[in-house]
């Protein structure tokens, strides 16, 4: 067993360190399949993660990265074997167990999914868990019943990349797509993906009513707090929500209003530990469905060595769209 680059979390008097440095193999931990990887991503966990802004990771030393695509290298698990490609996302990895920038991790086969066909590996990780996050929102807004005939979807957070995927998801699906922003100079970009309305979130930002008039009848809603109370506010009889992040924040300023006099349903989505047939199908449905040549338009491409640094910029709202870490 050798040394492979990784970034490490290690835990100091005044917080956590980071570095880039050699990797003792035998140092990784326990899992029935090593995977080479050759992609990673970089999601708002990670930056929290990288700048210990908050107390995502929860061992150390540990190896962040929430997601990577890679091929495996060494197998026990009866659905791998040598040079399959692969991809995770979520079960704790880049938190509880060592994680994704790194050129190497060992993890259960269990929590793997083969890279679906028709993307490729980089492509895999452009959409990455904020994008294969999008989808489970819209797979969930689906299963609720609501179609694009009902009224508008919104998206907040849009620039970002969850909400980057949301909107070319939703506007492939035939949905009229509402993108709420801060970023006003990034409308040319929404649009680019299929948003057909801008909307500033400093509209939504603010304490609001308790109901508000009746705007959107679906919304995918990565910002959390007081947006997310607007949001429901203003969302239409009998619509849904599906809420999957806290950008703005973990709180939720509102009623029971919009849930007992307009019937709209709050759908909370979970990415980290969804069970294998959902996360397949996601992954499915993201290969059939996602647009690539709009996934290329969002995505930049950083080196294993740079993301590190890249950390405080995402959790500032600084990153647009989705950025895939070449490791390989
Ligand atoms: P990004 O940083 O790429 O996107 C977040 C976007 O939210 C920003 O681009 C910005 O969009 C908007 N935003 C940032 N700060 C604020 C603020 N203070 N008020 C209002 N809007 C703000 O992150 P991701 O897309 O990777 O993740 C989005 C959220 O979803 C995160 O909270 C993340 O933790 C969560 N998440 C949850 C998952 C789950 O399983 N539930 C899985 C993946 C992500 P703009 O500039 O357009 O306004």
């Amino acid at each position: 067993m050798g040394t492979f680059k990784a970034w490490v979390v290690d835990k100091t008097e005044g917080g956590q360190s980071l570095a880039f440095r050699d990797f003792d193999e035998a140092d990784l931990m326990d899992g029935d399949v090593t995977v080479r990887v050759t992609h990673s991503t970089l999601n708002y966990k990670d930056g929290l993660a990288l700048t210990g802004r908050s107390p995502v990771v929860r061992r150390f030393p540990m190896i962040p990265g929430i997601d990577f695509s890679g091929v495996v290298e060494a197998s026990d698990h009866p659905e791998y074997k040598p040079g399959d490609p692969v991809v995770l996302t979520g079960w704790g990895v880049g938190e509880t167990h060592l994680g994704a920038y790194a050129q190497k991790a060992r993890v259960k086969g269990d929590w793997l999914v083969p890279l679906p066909d028709g993307l490729t590996p980089e492509q895999a990780m452009a959409v990455g868990t904020a994008g294969y996050t999008a989808m489970l929102c819209l797979m969930a807004l689906d299963a609720h019943g609501v179609k694009p005939a009902d009224g508008p979807a919104l998206v907040t957070g849009a620039s970002g990349g969850v909400g980057s995927v949301a909107v070319a998801l939703l506007a492939r699906a035939g949905w009229h797509v509402i993108a709420s922003t801060g970023r006003g100079d990034e409308a040319d970009y929404l649009r680019g993906l299929g948003a057909s309305e801008i909307l500033d979130r400093a509209e939504l930002g603010k304490p609001g009513r308790p109901l508000g008039k009746e705007r959107w009848a679906a919304a995918i809603d990565a910002v959390g707090s007081t947006t997310l109370a607007n949001v429901l506010s203003m969302t239409k009889s009998d619509g849904a929500v599906a809420a999957c992040g806290l950008a703005q924040g973990m709180d939720l300023p509102t009623s029971v209003a919009p849930f007992i006099l307009r019937g709209v349903s709050l759908l909370g989505i979970n990415s980290v530990t969804t069970p294998q047939p959902k996360r397949r199908e996601a992954w499915a449905r993201i290969a059939r469905d996602l647009d690539l040549g709009k996934l290329d338009t969002m995505t930049r491409r950083v080196s294993l060595e740079e993301v590190g640094r890249l950390g405080e910029s995402i959790l500032d709202g600084g990153v647009r769209g989705r950025t895939v870490v070449g490791v390989a």
